[in-house]
């Protein structure tokens, strides 16, 4: 995972209603396109980049390949969410 964020237009995740507003890409070294997958830092919802917003994609749409990659970016979300729980402990 590339340690680039990326800064796009504010987008609110459609399972917590956070605002998202960055990204990191796991692959490849750019900003995120239409039909690039993500996973919420608030709440670990896979999502879809999809024109100005993020949609839940339908999980028997996404490639097998892309899979593995989406369940590690949702174990480091889960990292820093227990981190951050600790850290306001
Ligand atoms: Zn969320």
């Amino acid at each position: 995972m590339s340690d680039q964020a990326y800064r796009h237009e504010l987008m609110k995740c459609p399972a917590c209603g956070k605002g998202l507003d960055g990204s990191m890409p796991v692959t490849g070294d750019r900003g995120p396109k239409d039909g690039d997958f993500t996973v919420c830092v608030f709440c670990m919802e896979i999502l879809e980049f999809q024109g100005n917003e993020l949609v839940k994609p339908d999980i028997t749409n996404i490639p097998m390949d892309v899979f593995p990659m989406l369940i590690k970016a949702q174990f480091v979300v889960l990292e820093m969410l227990l981190e951050r729980r600790e850290s306001e402990a």
